[in-house]
């Protein structure tokens, strides 16, 4: 099996990253497995911008071909809340649990059709001495007003997919990758580089 470093240390990025990659033939390696030390502050201001600072900090340092993801969710009635800042919306702490309690409060007099809202992701692919690239996809969804199942990470279990009648924390992981902005973004770095595509 070949081998694909993911920067990130994010065991629920991780398990996406595998239900999306292990069926084109790669072995998923985490900053956990290869650089236990590293952390790069994402200092940017878009997805674009953190995206490439994790990716190019991580390829220079390992001398290796790095995929690394940046995401969260754009609320439209929060202005597009909490967007980059996602992980840390309600404090540095990065907890799961208190974002999702903060988007739940500041949501209670939304209706249902102003509760649109979107995930993105960008991955940036870097190797050493070769120009970044980069791919994007989004997931569109309505927040619901309470939790809906235990899969997943970060805002799935409040982020409902329509098509699926479901929240992506009610779904299996191959479910998710299917229609989620990470499998989106993943299935068009895979189409633009053969040798990461399965066909
Ligand atoms: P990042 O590590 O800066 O990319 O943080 C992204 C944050 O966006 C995560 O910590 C989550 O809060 C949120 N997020 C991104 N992708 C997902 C997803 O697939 N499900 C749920 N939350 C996500």
């Amino acid at each position: 099996m070949k081998e694909i470093i993911i920067a990130t240390k994010n065991k629920g990025k991780a398990k996406d990253f595998e239900a999306l990659l292990e069926p084109m033939g790669y072995k998923v390696l985490t900053l956990h497995d290869v650089a236990p030390h590293m952390d790069v502050e994402e200092t940017g201001v878009t997805f674009e911008e953190n995206a490439i600072l994790k990716a190019v900090a991580i390829a220079e340092e390992l001398q290796a071909t790095v995929i690394a993801d940046d995401s969260g969710l754009e609320i439209d009635a929060l202005g597009g809340e909490p967007g980059v800042y996602s992980a840390r919306y309600s404090g540095e702490q990065k907890n799961d649990s208190s974002n999702i309690d903060k988007v739940l409060q500041k949501m209670v007099q939304i209706p249902e059709e102003e509760r649109t809202a979107r995930f993105r992701c960008v991955l940036a692919l870097a190797a050493p001495g070769e120009k970044t690239q980069l791919f994007e996809g989004v997931c569109e969804g309505l927040i619901a007003t309470e939790r809906e199942g235990d899969n997943g990470f970060g805002y799935d279990p409040i982020f409902y997919v329509p098509s699926l009648d479901k929240t992506m924390g009610q779904m299996k992981p191959e479910e998710k990758a299917s229609i989620s902005h990470r499998g989106n973004a993943i299935r068009e770095l895979g189409k633009a580089m053969p040798g990461l595509s399965n066909n």
